[in-house]
């Protein structure tokens, strides 16, 4: 390892020396690392204990009970293996602790022989049961602890077949580190984070953090440093997201729109109610971005309900009173269709100047461009969108087909983001004749957590309505305990009962004038088998418990004519009941729905429950959502019990942060190039805002990171070759 004179080490430096320059290291145990994807030692000394062992506080053979759950700190005493019954391999150790004896046994674990050698010293996992009058642990979790001596013991990720064991690791870890130190003739590592960060932050140098990661003394230097490791692996990521947007904000020119045009000004006058606060601010932020030269990329995110659509209507009156043009893209046609309805009739009345006569008024023009149009109907309004005749165009994706052009595109608003991904923004951007870029509003109806959406989004700003319009009744949601499949009865009377008595109360609701929906269950693996649960849920309702009823039936292998009829009937209230697939997620929007029934509950995520439940309670009566399903697992409890407490999807995003941790939230953006190994969206929101802040700071004070070279090229080891080039030359 060249280590003495010369510069600190940087991380690339690290990345650069194999771990076959190790003691120890030969083509056997390179291989087995290698497993582990640690090739370098970069890899190595990023390589974090997946936990540690505290000697002072491990359980004692002789206190644990038969039925105790424990890990213990063991010596190995003997291990033996034999062929039993059937051919399968048994193998018996004998370990102690200072307390005690017991046994642990194997079935068919043969290399435990080779592992568990007489003297070694390991941390073993599992049950203690009696056999025989003695203790004994079968195919428990073991981990060997190597020749650590102290009182922490770093155990890392091992995997025995590979040759790979904790005290290899530990060893290898003390090499590399020692090696850099500067007292042992090495050169130190480099610390590219800037000192003021550092201490506004109070983190530990790298040096330090990552030996007391390794080589903790207490649990409190475990913390510190992770702290700053954390820190580093946030800061990189939020910088590599900053630079990207700021590349792309400065690589692109935007339209100055004025934002208290007469249009917007009338808008404001025209309406029969305030804004609530969230409105008001995010209308604010979104104004403030339409005054820049530089085109906006702002997601937009507030529950079903929160007033998303009046936002994008303001932010789309800007472009128009520029002379420009706006553009609403949804990902259904329904929903297209009702935007179209919704925003036509919020604008009715206003006026917009003619081109074709100087000084003349004509009537501001919303249209719908959908795949439903006749080719005449199309062509008609495609030639009206280019010579500018169109303000504002609600459709599809038949918006960014081919041959669609707008005379100037100025806004563009994209409704619910999960449905539509980067390529749509940038082909959007394509459709105007225009050079410059238009402003880009995404809304959804999905929050995220602001600190996940920092790094999900990343390259957007976020503006959230975190408050609902004054005069809702809350939805209120009950959870009937008991298996939802109707034909076969629960088991129990009481969930027997509780179920009757749900459909009692939907029976008065019904008798009332309100209308239901019935979403039948999730069956993922099979689209067959769910249409074929949702028949059988359908013609039982309509023979037992719904009877006398008008029912109609919804799943996803009509025809849209037949989707189409189906809703149109429930809309206009010639159906009572509406028993559906998932397929009414999006869109629908029958103010007179009170009731919504989801079977097999459980079997739904937290977001998605969240957004059935928000096709009622649209109206000026009070809704009751009821969620049946009998929890099988402690999360799916947790999520049905979180439905019942809140109604907000901020908190409930919250919650499933918690319950589902960040992958299924990263797993959409971050494929690949995850540099997270430490940090936790969830356990370091904190960080997360603070390595944002600290990342536009430097950004903003340093374009192309030239006073921050290290930082810079640090980076580089963690971004695809291209983007670097993109990110960092300009
Ligand atoms: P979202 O798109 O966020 O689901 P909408 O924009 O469709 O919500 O608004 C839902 C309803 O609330 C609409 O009928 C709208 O007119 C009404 N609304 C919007 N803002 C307010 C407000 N500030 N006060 C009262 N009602 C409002
Ligand atoms: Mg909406």
């Amino acid at each position: 390892m060249a280590t003495t004179g010369g510069a600190p080490l940087t991380l690339a430096d690290l990345a650069a020396i194999p771990v076959t320059r190790l003691h120890g290291v030969g083509e056997r145990k390179a291989k087995g690392l290698a497993e582990s994807e640690v090739e370098n030692l970069l890899d190595l000394i990023t390589y974090y204990p997946r936990r540690y062992i505290d000697r002072t506080n491990q359980a004692r053979i002789a206190e644990l009970m038969a039925g105790d759950e424990a890990s213990v700190l063991v010596t190995v005493e003997r291990c033996t293996s034999r062929r039993v019954k059937g051919g399968r391999v048994l193998v018996n150790a004998v370990v102690s602790d200072e307390s005690g004896r017991m046994q642990l046994v194997f079935f068919n674990q043969a290399w435990r022989e080779r592992q568990l050698v007489s003297g070694r010293e390991a941390v073993v996992y599992g049950k203690m049961e009696l056999f025989r009058g003695q203790r004994q642990m079968t195919n428990p979790v073991v981990d060997l602890v190597g020749d650590q001596t102290g009182r922490i013991v770093p155990v890392y990720a091992q995997s025995e077949k590979s040759g790979i064991y904790t005290g290899d690791v530990h060893r290898w870890v003390a090499e590399t580190l020692r090696r850099t130190l500067p007292e042992h003739g090495g050169r130190g590592l480099a610390d590219p984070v800037p000192r003021s960060l550092l201490r506004r932050h109070d983190l530990a140098v790298r040096q330090e953090a990552l030996r007391l990661i390794h080589q903790p003394d207490s649990m409190a230097e475990v913390t510190t440093a992770r702290r700053r490791l954390v820190f580093d692996e946030l800061l990189r990521m939020q910088l590599a997201l900053v630079l990207r947007k700021r590349a792309i904000e400065r690589t692109s020119k935007g339209l100055v729109h004025v934002t208290d045009g007469p249009l917007v000004t009338q808008l404001h006058a025209k309406l029969p109610f305030p804004l609530t606060g969230a409105q008001r601010r995010a209308i604010s932020e979104i104004a403030a971005d339409l005054r820049r030269a530089v085109p906006m990329h702002r997601l937009l995110q507030g529950d079903v309900g929160a007033g998303k659509t009046l936002v994008a209507v303001a932010t789309m009156l800007a472009a128009i009173d520029g002379g420009h043009q706006a553009a609403l893209m949804a990902p259904t046609e329904v929903l297209a269709e009702q935007h179209w309805l919704g925003i036509r009739k919020l604008l009715e009345g206003l006026t917009v100047e003619s081109k074709a006569s100087l000084f003349a008024e004509r009537p501001l023009r919303v249209e719908l461009l959908t795949n439903r149009l006749t080719a005449a109907e199309r062509r008609r309004v495609l030639a009206d969108l280019q010579a500018g005749e169109i303000d504002i165009a609600v459709g599809t994706h038949a918006l960014i087909q081919e041959g669609v052009v707008f005379g100037s595109l100025g806004v563009a608003v994209i409704d619910e983001q999960h449905r539509f991904g980067v390529e749509q923004r940038a082909a959007l951007r394509g459709r105007s004749r225009g050079d410059a870029h238009p402003d880009i509003l995404v809304m959804t109806a999905t929050p995220i957590p602001r600190t996940a959406a920092m790094t999900v989004y990343g390259d957007l700003d976020v503006s959230m309505l975190d408050e609902l319009p004054p005069g809702r009744t809350p939805i209120v949601t009950r959870w009937v305990r008991a298996s939802g499949t109707l034909d076969e009865p629960p088991e129990d009377l009481e969930s027997a009962a509780a179920l009757e008595s749900m459909w009692a109360e939907i029976r008065a609701q019904i008798a009332e004038g309100r209308q239901v929906y019935v979403v039948c269950p999730l069956i993922d693996t099979s689209e067959k088998l769910e249409v074929a649960s949702a028949e059988e849920t359908f013609d039982r309702l309509l023979n037992e418990e719904l009877e006398g009823f008008r029912l109609g039936l919804l799943h996803g292998r009509l025809t849209p004519a037949e989707k189409d009829q189906t809703m149109e009937l429930f809309r206009s209230g010639h159906l009572d009941v509406l028993v559906a697939t998932t397929v009414i997620e999006v869109g629908v929007d029958v103010p007179n729905a009170t009731v919504m029934v989801i079977l097999d509950a459980d079997r739904f995520g937290i977001a998605q429950l969240h957004q059935l439940r928000g096709r009622v309670g649209r109206g000026a009566h009070a809704s009751t959502c009821w969620l049946v399903g009998g929890a099988t697992t402690p999360d799916g409890e947790a999520r049905l019990q979180a439905l019942v407490d809140s109604t907000d999807g901020f908190e409930l995003a919250e919650v499933d942060l918690d319950l589902r941790g960040e992958g299924t939230i990263l797993g959409e953006r971050q494929k690949g190039r995850n540099d997270l190994k430490l940090a936790s969206l969830r356990r370091d929101r904190e960080v997360v805002g603070q390595a944002r802040q600290a990342a536009i700071e430097l950004v903003d004070a340093d374009p192309h990171l030239a006073a921050h070279p290290e930082l810079a090229a640090e980076l580089e080891l963690f971004v695809e070759p291209a983007d670097a080039e993109f990110l960092l030359k300009g």
